[in-house]
């Protein structure tokens, strides 16, 4: 038995993965990847791959930072562990809080720290409920959330996901929760019906909800700027200002959902400032410490904060908190993380090469399997069809994105197949050489798969 097989073997005997079929595992055994070099991967064949998905849409220093690493063996030697819990505190999760705050819209100027996205905003449900229940507002307690949204998979994150597949089996949603439509025109627009138009349809929507459930029974809208998991949906313009109005003008608190476009994914610090609006509340992850080390931060705002201050004061506690939050080599590592993203001005660079990233990306809607081609900044999709002129999707769902996704492992190219949608999210280092060789690898995989639907009549 080669190494490989073995560790195949072992993975199948003990490890259940996540989103995935289990069956198909231990059948097939998973790509099993050893090493990593600046945006390239290496499985343990040696086989070289261009890692486009960043991981989770996560990594933006790319795969070999060894700055991340001596910041971490340093602190790991200086102080390995310590809590913020009563009354304690670490310098690094102090200069974490005040490094999230200048970075953050004005306003948002308070930190709470989770591991993950998915505590993350299990912990913004609370902390909203916490804080309405300080106001007095007691029944202001139900969120807005939308179809095909994803925050996570936790009881109350991933009541707010939106995305059947992630309910399913689960019992999930448990939260009062309201999922409204997707933005998404392509899919959701009615015939005929114009990006303006379907705005205002959706924005209306969101008044009817409001005035049907009563706006003091609605604690807070969340949203990612522009949709990661769901298959990178990017909402027509106006859209998030249009939101933002509403909220403000029947008191509901406005959330941004900053895992994956925080930190420089769409050319800018945050989404929110790409979509042109100011939430209340932004939830941050992954490239907070481009997922070298778990950490996920709450970012929001001192009305928040003063409301929630007060009452910890008056039961005599801020009864909330992870033994791993703030924890001081992943905040030190988080700190270097944005001080590198800083010096080589990595947002910048995003912001510089999304017009030949996304042309590119628009060229390729000429496959004839490509019904939309989208994105913004640094991420990116391909949505395939059956039938371009009538969006059909094909009558098997999702078979021909893992036709797709089997091709790019075999040319060396990593993405994610999200149904029948192939998306791209590259890590913020990737060069325009980076981004020429990721437009031509999806080039070959979209003629191999068009190839491919022809000889297998895959309608
Ligand atoms: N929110 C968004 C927008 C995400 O994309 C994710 C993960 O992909 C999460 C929340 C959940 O984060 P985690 O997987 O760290 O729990």
């Amino acid at each position: 038995m080669t190494l490989s097989n073995s560790l195949a073997a072992l993975d199948a005997a003990h490890h259940l993965h996540p989103f995935t079929d289990a069956r198909a595992l231990e059948a097939k055994g998973p790509l099993i990847i050893e090493r990593g070099e600046g945006v390239h991967v290496y499985d343990n064949t040696g086989k070289k791959y261009i890692e486009a998905m960043s991981g989770l849409w996560s990594v933006a220093l790319g795969f070999s930072e060894t700055r991340l690493a001596e910041v971490a063996y340093e602190q790991l030697k200086k102080l390995p562990y310590y809590h913020t819990f009563s009354m304690k505190g670490h310098e690094p999760s102090i200069r974490l809080s005040e490094k999230l705050a200048e970075w953050a819209p004005e306003g948002l100027s308070h930190v709470l720290y989770t591991s993950s996205g998915s505590e993350a905003n299990d912990t913004i449900v609370k902390l909203v409920w916490y804080y309405n229940n300080a106001l007095g507002r007691r029944e202001k307690k139900k969120f807005l959330a939308r179809k095909n949204a994803y925050h996570g998979i936790t009881m109350a994150s991933g009541s707010l996901t939106g995305i059947p597949v992630d309910h399913k089996d689960f019992d999930l949603p448990i939260l009062p929760v309201i999922h409204l439509t997707c933005p998404h025109h392509y899919r959701e627009g009615a015939e005929g019906e114009t990006e303006a138009q379907f705005t205002a349809r959706l924005l209306a929507e969101l008044e009817e909800t409001i005035a049907r459930e009563g706006a003091d029974t609605i604690a807070a809208f969340i949203g990612e700027p522009v949709m990661g998991a769901g298959g990178v949906i990017v909402p027509p313009a106006g859209y998030w200002p249009g939101v933002e109005a509403i909220c403000r003008k029947n008191d509901i608190l406005l959330i941004a959902d900053e895992v994956i476009n925080g930190f420089g994914r769409l050319g800018t610090p945050f989404g929110a400032e790409k979509m042109g609006f100011t939430p209340d509340i932004m939830t941050t992850s992954k490239q907070i410490t481009s997922s070298y080390i778990p950490l996920a931060a709450v970012v929001f705002s001192d009305a928040i904060y003063q409301a929630v201050a007060d009452n910890s004061h008056r039961i005599g506690t801020f009864a909330h908190g992870f033994t791993a939050a703030g924890h001081p080599v992943a905040t030190a590592v988080a700190l270097e993380n944005l001080k590198i993203i800083e010096e080589k001005d990595l947002v910048g660079n995003a912001a510089r090469l999304e017009a030949q990233f996304q042309g590119g990306i628009r060229a390729l809607a000429q496959s004839p399997l490509v019904g939309e081609a989208r994105g913004v900044g640094l991420m990116a999709a391909v949505e395939m069809v059956a039938d371009k002129a009538t969006k059909r999707p094909f009558s098997k769902p999702g078979q021909v994105g893992q036709i797709a996704n089997a091709f790019a492992h075999e040319e060396g190219l990593i993405l994610r197949a999200i149904g029948d949608t192939l998306a791209l999210c590259p890590p913020l280092i990737v060069t325009e050489a980076d981004v020429a060789e990721i437009l031509r690898l999806m080039g070959v995989v979209l003629e191999r798969t068009a190839a491919a639907v022809a000889e297998q009549d895959i309608a």
